[in-house]
């Protein structure tokens, strides 16, 4: 489903045919509902993107039309991955860009992890 405003869901861009397995990634967790995988131009020493499966363009239809159990796998696998790398003792940053203004580039829900060292304050 969309929400007004939203572009519609565009099945060709990138992370869709990541989950159709028509682009390689570097998986770093997967389940019902969710997959994630190691961004391809790594900002931190450890970052990971993490997209649902379904098809939503970003966290405003996300949390207006997934259902509850894909919402909850996928943030379920957002805390294992996150575990499961080892960040949990230092720490690390969960981010997501929505629309133009956020500087969303790829028009498929991601959270990214940004883990491995200390990263600087956010700054708009
Ligand atoms: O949040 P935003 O849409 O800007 O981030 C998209 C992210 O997807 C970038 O960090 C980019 O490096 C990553 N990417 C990737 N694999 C691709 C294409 C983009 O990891 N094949």
């Amino acid at each position: 489903m969309r929400v007004t405003g939203l572009p519609p869901y565009d099945p060709n861009n990138v992370f869709a045919k990541i989950l159709r397995a028509e682009i390689p990634c570097r998986k770093a967790g997967e389940n019902d509902h969710a997959l994630a995988f190691h961004d391809i131009n790594p900002q931190t020493p450890v970052h990971v993107l993490v997209i649902p499966k379904g098809a939503y363009v970003s966290v405003a239809d996300f949390s207006a039309t997934a259902t509850e159990a894909e919402i909850a796998g996928f943030w379920r696998l957002v805390g294992q991955v996150a575990r499961e790398l080892g960040l949990e003792g230092g720490g690390y940053r969960i981010l997501s860009n929505m629309g133009e203004d956020g500087g969303q580039e790829v028009p498929h829900f991601h959270v990214h992890i940004f883990g491995g060292r200390r990263v600087g304050r956010m700054v708009p």
